[in-house]
Parts: C-alpha cells; sequence; structure tokens
C-alpha cells in the first residue's frame, strides 16, 4: 500500500525551486555592478541569462567584433560566433 503512495508523481513540485531561481537571477540582475572602464558586457549572456560569464574585461585578446560602428567584446569565441550568426536576436546598443 505505502509503495503504491510512494510511486506516485507529485505534478508541481519543481515549481516552486524554478520561481525561486527566477527571482535569483532578477535580484542578480539588480545587484550586478554595470561594466566599468576597461570591462564589457557580453550582449550573448545577458540574453541568455548566463550572469557567471556577463562582465567582460577589455583585453588585446577578448574576442570582439564590429557591427554598425559599435564594438561588441564578448566572453568566449562560441559568445562572438552566436552573435555574428543569429545578429537579429542580439539587442545593439
Ligand atoms: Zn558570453
Amino acid at each position: 500500500m505505502d509503495a503504491l503512495r510512494r510511486s506516485r508523481t507529485e505534478p508541481g513540485r519543481s515549481a516552486i525551486p524554478r520561481a525561486l531561481l527566477a527571482a535569483l537571477l532578477a535580484l542578480v540582475a539588480c545587484v550586478a555592478p554595470a561594466p566599468g572602464p576597461g570591462e564589457a558586457e557580453c550582449p550573448v549572456c545577458r540574453v541568455e541569462g548566463d550572469w557567471a560569464c556577463l562582465c567582460v574585461r577589455i583585453e588585446a585578446d577578448t574576442p570582439s567584433c564590429e557591427v554598425d560602428g559599435k564594438t561588441y567584446y564578448f566572453c568566449s569565441e562560441e559568445c562572438r560566433a552566436a552573435f555574428l550568426e543569429q545578429a537579429d536576436r542580439y539587442p545593439r546598443r
């Protein structure tokens, strides 16, 4: 009898951690400092919500590209490639 009860799935149980995660991400977004001099935001990570590597230090070997006269910096070559591939998806500032 108990085994039957235990094997039942519990729908909605994962909804709570997900909401918590969203709230946490929103909090990080508020707290995250704006990029200072010599720093930039990876536009791909901003859109993807990947806050861990959002802030990019602008150095000689930092992946970058120029679109419409504006230079964008990326945390990785992967992000640079994603930006160039789907430029419409990412905001241009
Ligand atoms: Zn990135």
